[in-house]
């Protein structure tokens, strides 16, 4: 099966032709990491990790590699850091920053994971390239291509006649609409930077051009050429990033180690958007994926909201959307069910053979990712009245990253034979009770209600809007036994 991707570059949707079939790169910008996720980070995360499971379907799952990065030092973490300090915060400035990006990348790792996001290859964190990027730099400056000034390092842009090819516009136009910084020690103002000088306060290298710390650009194109090489296959991130961001990775790639490419294919997903608008704090609609998680919406849902709009057109976050996938995910979880899928069924098919793929399934995803239209074939694929006709909707479902764990489905009480049949009841009157208290937005109840069954060591997984339970380890019925 080929894959078309749109590439940016050259605005047309193409064959993908990978370099190296027995590893196919990608490389797609990652987070700062200041805060939590809000629910656009969320997007390009979704929208890569599901071209990364089309690649690895194609190309099998040893031979693609993908690199998302760490953007760890940062003028808004050490902000952050700074106003926990001034708030009393115990520790030296330096290790409330350590403290931060620790606590942040946690954080991002458990809310992609929440929302069904496969780990890449490789997560660098850019702190531990800061000797790759000094090298950049000096074999920049070498070339002519960067001057020092001022403790800074800058990119000379006119010496690089391709800049603005990626967006399809000349230097001149993009310097009328961009806001670039006019500084004493430019030789232009379109140059950018690659290095800065630190304060004592603010985290720092020693360097040829004295201590500082690397421009946020330099990072990606030393971490992509140390972990993928000079070219690689594809290059992903929000369409916000394309420029400056993207042009400058591009600039800075192709001039050190003298390519004519940094990647074959340059991806953007759209942004996205709240009930129509802009997602701000201003406006009071922002809010991180741990939010939505937290209100009882499940990662999948989450997921197949993203999934339903095409990873090019801008998207909106709205509750009507919510409910639909909720109800979808309800449909084709509860058929499966009726089939008598589970864990144990899915890996008998795994290990017999069985579990196949939906040839128009896969072609409606390789062209350029039509997930809208792939959804469209999985309700055909729910239509099938035997558990073996059904393959195809659960291995659609597993390509998605809808499901990850098929243990989901053994999550019933029916299969808890030891239980008391008081005891099942308690606990189903428990969980129906948190759903009214979260549907009131009555967060405090919904709280007093998980905590009560987390005391009686009860687990409780929620699926498509659907909670399932099953007792722990440390399951105890003397808490319920109050609850009679
Ligand atoms: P940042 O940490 O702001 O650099 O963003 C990390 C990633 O999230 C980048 O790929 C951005 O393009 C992407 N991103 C940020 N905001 C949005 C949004 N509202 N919609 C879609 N993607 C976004
Ligand atoms: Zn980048």
């Amino acid at each position: 099966m080929t894959i078309r991707l749109y590439n940016t570059k050259t605005r047309k949707k193409v064959e993908f032709e990978p370099i190296d079939q027995e590893n196919v790169r990608m490389y797609v910008c990652g987070p700062t990491v200041y805060d939590r996720a809000h629910l656009g980070n969320a997007r390009p995360v979704i929208v890569f990790d599901t071209l990364f499971r089309l690649l690895r379907h194609t190309y099998g799952d040893d031979h693609v590699t993908y690199v998302r990065n760490f953007t760890d030092v940062d003028d808004k973490i050490n902000a952050t850091a700074l106003a926990r300090k001034e708030a009393g915060a115990a520790g030296t400035l330096e290790e409330l920053i350590a403290e931060r990006t620790e606590e942040t990348i946690g954080w991002y790792l458990s809310d992609m994971s929440e929302v069904g996001a496969l780990e890449p290859t490789q997560m660098p964190r850019a702190t531990n390239y800061i000797a790759q990027m000094i090298a950049m730099i000096e074999d920049l400056i070498t070339k002519d291509h960067a001057y020092a000034a001022e403790g800074h390092a800058l990119f000379r842009v006119r010496s690089y006649e391709n800049y603005g090819a990626l967006s399809g516009r000349s230097v001149d136009d993009m310097i009328a609409g961009a806001r670039v910084e006019v500084a004493p020690f430019k030789e232009d103002p379109m140059d950018f930077v690659l290095w800065k000088p630190s304060t004592d306060d603010q985290p720092g290298w020693d360097s040829p051009w004295g201590r500082g710390r690397p421009g946020w650009h330099i990072e990606c194109s030393a971490m992509a050429k140390a972990l993928l090489g000079d070219t690689f296959d594809i290059h992903g991130g929000g369409l916000d990033l394309q420029f400056p961001h993207h042009e400058d990775e591009i600039a800075q790639s192709c001039c050190a180690n003298e390519t004519d490419e940094m990647a074959r294919y340059w991806m953007h997903n759209e942004m996205l958007q709240v009930e129509g608008k802009k997602m701000s704090k201003s406006l009071g609609n922002f809010f991180t994926v741990r939010d939505l998680l937290e209100q009882g919406v499940p990662g999948e849902v989450i997921r197949l909201v993203f999934l339903m709009t095409h990873y090019r057109k801008p998207m909106d976050w709205t509750d009507a959307k919510r409910g639909e996938a909720e109800k979808m995910l309800g449909e084709w979880m509860s058929v499966l069910q009726k089939h008598g899928y589970s864990q144990k069924t899915v890996d008998m098919l795994k290990a017999s053979g069985d579990w196949v793929a939906d040839a128009e399934f896969i072609g409606v995803l390789s062209n350029d990712l039509n997930t809208s239209g792939a959804i469209s074939r999985m309700h055909v694929l729910a239509k099938a009245k035997t558990a073996a006709g059904l393959v195809p909707l659960a291995h659609a479902m597993e390509t998605l990253g809808l499901v990850n764990d098929w243990s989901i489905l053994d999550l019933s009480p029916s299969q808890n034979d030891d239980m008391p049949e008081w005891a099942a009841t308690v606990i189903d009157r428990l969980i129906v009770e948190r759903g009214e208290a979260r549907a009131a937005k009555d967060w405090g109840e919904a709280d007093r209600l998980r905590d009560l069954l987390n005391a009686a060591g009860v687990q409780v997984t929620d699926v498509a809007g659907t909670a399932s339970w099953l007792p722990g380890a440390d399951f105890d019925l003397s808490v319920l036994e109050a609850l009679k």
